[in-house]
């Protein structure tokens, strides 16, 4: 039996003003054949999952291609077209396939395709004809009927911070395995309550998240179900299908998965006043981080670089260090680094950093610095963390400490705080800090837990903003919940 390994990702945010293009893939992942699995196959990814369980299940793997970029802007058409026109002739090539497992994200959006993801998994259907074809989704997932049209099973991350990659990669695999074996016969259905979980309350191991863990657990166990996920949404994409959702597989029972997915659903949205944000204003969050053990890490939810934020945001640091507790951001300036590194280790000179792309995130941060080191800015992870990724690349990176003793690491790409070799790599203790600034919300917290005794999740402005009436959604659904605070499900009726 052999299985085709393809994976195209992208976690799109609408309100981005600049698109996402080949070359960010090209930074990130574009691979084809082997060299997806020497990319892969020790990382805690789904594809690496996909790759194991393969294995295990004494199936071929047939590695064909895959395409992930840091969340950024909606994809260019020409860069989804030729990513699609890589893929698909990387398949022809990959000879006869008895199945596929392909990895999604499930909130990637092109010029032309509100639902990219979608569109290329209807595609890879019609390329790979009645064959069974198992996909994974990120929790971020902004789940489409097409989507569940497309692919014979969908099976999400559980978990934010996402965690259990790949274990769901493994998941996927061993279901494949039982199709082309005939043990089972996979058919899925999903539930879209009219809802958006905050982002704020995403984290799924915040305790109001037990009653559903619970209920969809239960589920799980039942004879006859493969699968079953709960998808948390991706707020900042402006799309029609945007919010959370439901999603189970069961074994050639239809009914069985649409009654499942339901009742799921109908559970979710009885809660649905318990996922509204908290919105910590900053004023009282650097209050707050004062007076709190240190080190404090403070979420910058609005320049969130996981949810396609641009990572220069100043508003926070520029407020920390006015005070006398030591404190610490990393920000994306390419400007910087290379003035910094035009300078050389050792040197002081007057510097403007970040404040570049949006001027309500905050301007230039202008002031003497000191260049306290230079790297090239790649670092391993060889833990488990958010997003399964191992090796970082954030080019030119310049350490820099100002007069009063904060310091702030500036990178030439845009990296997400996924891990804490953003700060070690660059020969910077963490725990020398009283409050660091972390460009994230909860993804950030399963590397950080190490360091910080305090979290603060900050309702900063920018285009991950918590706030979500500071956007203007055109191509939602209403009535959704929190919009119309009134909006009524009809599916709601038990
Ligand atoms: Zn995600």
């Amino acid at each position: 039996m052999r299985v085709g390994i393809v994976g195209l990702l992208h976690e799109s945010n609408t309100f981005h003003s600049e698109p996402t293009t080949r070359g960010h893939f090209t930074s990130d992942v574009l691979v084809a054949g082997d060299a997806l699995r020497e990319r892969f196959s020790g990382a805690h990814h789904e594809i690496g999952g996909f790759l194991a369980g393969c294995e295990r299940a004494g199936i071929e793997a047939v590695p064909i291609f895959a395409a992930r970029a840091v969340p950024f802007g909606p994809i260019t058409d020409d860069t989804f077209e030729g990513l699609w026109a890589d893929l698909a002739d990387q398949w022809n090539r990959a000879g006869k396939l008895d199945g596929v497992l392909a990895a999604a994200h499930g909130a990637a959006v092109s010029g032309g395709q509100r639902d990219a993801d979608g569109e290329w998994l209807s595609r890879l259907r019609a390329l790979a004809g009645p064959m069974p074809i198992v996909a994974t989704l990120d929790a971020h997932a902004n789940l489409s009927a097409r989507m569940v049209r497309a692919v014979d099973a969908l099976i999400a991350y559980r978990t934010n911070p996402h965690l259990d990659q790949r274990e769901r990669g493994e998941e996927a695999a061993a279901m494949i395995a039982r199709t082309l074996r005939g043990e089972v016969k996979p058919v899925m259905d999903g539930s879209f309550p009219p809802m958006v979980i905050n982002i704020e309350r995403q984290c799924t191991s915040d305790p109001h998240w037990r009653f559903m863990h619970e209920a969809v657990e239960d589920f799980r166990r039942r004879e006859g179900v493969l699968s079953a996920s709960l998808l948390l949404g991706f707020p900042y994409a402006d799309v029609r299908e945007m919010g959370a959702s439901i999603v189970v597989v069961t074994d050639n029972d239809a009914r069985a998965a649409r009654e499942a997915a339901a009742t799921l659903g109908r559970a979710l949205w009885r809660e649905r006043s318990s996922f509204l944000g908290q919105g910590l204003a900053m004023e009282g969050a650097i209050e707050e981080a004062a007076r709190s053990p240190g080190p404090v890490g403070l979420l910058d939810m609005g320049d969130n670089i996981g949810g396609g934020a641009p990572g220069d945001a100043t508003l926070l640091i520029e407020q920390l260090r006015k005070g006398s507790q030591r404190a610490f951001a990393c920000i994306c300036d390419p400007i910087a680094a290379r003035r910094a590194a035009d300078a050389g280790t050792g040197a002081s000179l007057e510097l403007a950093i970040g404040g570049r792309s949006d001027p309500s995130i905050g301007s230039p941060m202008v002031d003497r610095f000191r260049v306290v080191r230079l790297d090239d800015g790649r670092f391993i992870e060889r833990e488990v963390r958010h997003g399964g990724a191992s090796r970082f690349d954030q080019g030119l990176t310049a350490l820099l400490e100002d007069r009063s003793g904060h310091s702030i690491v500036v990178t030439s790409l845009r990296v997400p705080p996924f891990s804490l070799g953003q700060l070690t790599s660059c020969g910077v203790d963490p725990s020398r800090f009283h409050a660091l600034v972390i460009k994230g919300v909860h993804a950030p917290i399963a590397a950080y837990r190490e360091t910080c005794r305090t979290f603060l999740r900050v309702d900063t402005p920018g285009i991950t903003s918590a706030s979500m009436d500071r956007f203007v959604f055109r191509r939602r659904r209403a009535p959704l919940f929190p919009f119309e605070p009134d909006a009524v499900w009809n599916d709601a009726a038990d």
